[in-house]
């Protein structure tokens, strides 16, 4: 919202300033103590930014002061297109470049995603308008910016209160939401989707020789390990002590085989430094046991799909486990 405001306002230059000061701040802020953010999408955002002031900019330089009346409004919703075009040029590319994700939901965001962006350029051209023709209402606009700041900030707590403390994952109940939200424009949109069903096989007698803490880092890259092999938009939960669960949007039978198979040989290869009470220890040879149901072959609700690839794993842990097995294939 500042920055958009900034490149109606100021010189091309100070408001590029602007906006990366702001991105800076927000870095410094909440990004920098955030585990999970790869270092692509800083670089990604801040040319964002770079692009979208400097797109927008050549539009605003036309301009003498800001415009008015009726073709000025459409002067300024101009500015406001090529700003959130650049933005999201950018952005698209990242995700397609580095997320395998091809989705326009997953490129382009969601309706709500878009709606906030509109929501900050029509508050950065409030207070653009207010700073050139009426400073004294400038401080009113820091009304609604509050008001929208917290509501992002629920959300984003909203967020935290769905991750599993232990393994970084979804946990159950906030998986469950999901998946039924997932199902429901599945079941719209007429797409498939796959349900993976994880348990870590003799895990018993990784807690017996190494310890329960051990366990407990092992658990953690376990879940790392199949949020990294999976693509960025499935989601993984954690079902409960060492169970897993992952949902495969739009993934069809043929596809949700070859995901199993690359997570089963992942935690294979595991490998984790572990502290014991005998001194560092390196915990090698895990496997994982997994059940498969798509949708809607295996079953149209989220319980029957469950059941279903709970029954698939029961079967692949007595056919000698660290295999896929999907019951629909069998
Ligand atoms: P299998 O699944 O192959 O039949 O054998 P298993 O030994 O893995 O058996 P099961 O799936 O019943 O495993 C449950 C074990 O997982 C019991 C417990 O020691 C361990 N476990 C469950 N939750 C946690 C946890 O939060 N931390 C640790 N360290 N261990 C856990
Ligand atoms: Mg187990
Ligand atoms: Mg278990």
């Amino acid at each position: 919202m500042w920055t958009f405001a900034g490149v109606l306002v100021l010189p091309s230059g100070l408001a590029l300033a602007l906006g990366l000061l702001i991105y800076l701040h927000l870095w410094l802020r909440v990004w920098r103590g955030m585990s999970h953010r790869p270092a692509y999408r800083v670089v990604y955002c801040a040319a964002a930014i770079v692009l979208s002031c400097l797109a927008s900019g050549v539009i605003v330089a036309g301009w003498n002061g800001l415009p008015v009346g009726f073709t000025g409004s459409l002067r300024i919703v101009e500015a406001a297109a090529v700003f959130t075009a650049a933005n999201a040029f950018i952005v698209a590319l990242s995700v397609y470049l580095h997320t395998g994700a091809r989705s326009p939901r997953s490129l382009f965001g969601s309706g709500d995603d878009n709606l906030l962006e509109v929501t900050t350029l029509v508050l950065g051209t409030s207070t653009a308008l207010g700073i050139v023709h009426a400073p004294a209402l400038v401080p009113f606009v820091l009304l609604p910016v509050l008001v929208l700041h917290r509501s992002v900030l629920v959300r984003q707590l909203e967020i935290a209160a769905n991750i599993d403390g232990k393994t970084g994952v979804l946990n159950a109940h906030a998986w469950h939401l999901l998946s039924e939200r997932e199902l429901s424009s599945a079941a719209r949109a007429k797409s498939k989707l796959g349900v993976l069903m994880l348990d870590l096989d003799h895990f018993k007698q990784v807690n017996d020789v190494y310890g329960h803490l051990a366990g407990d880092v092992v658990l953690k890259v376990v879940a790392t390990t199949i949020s990294e092999h999976v693509r960025d938009y499935d989601s993984v939960g954690r079902f409960g002590g060492e169970e897993f669960v992952v949902l495969l949007p739009g993934a069809t039978e043929t596809e949700v085989i070859p995901v199993a198979e690359r997570v089963r040989q992942a935690v294979m290869d595991i490998e984790v430094e572990v502290g014991t009470a005998s001194g560092p220890r390196t915990v090698r040879g895990l496997s994982v046991s997994i059940g498969v149901a798509v949708y809607p072959s295996g079953g149209t609700v989220l319980e029957r799909l469950l059941h279903v690839a709970d029954s698939a794993l029961y079967q692949a842990k007595r056919n000698g486990r660290n295999r896929v097995v999907s019951l629909a294939a069998a």
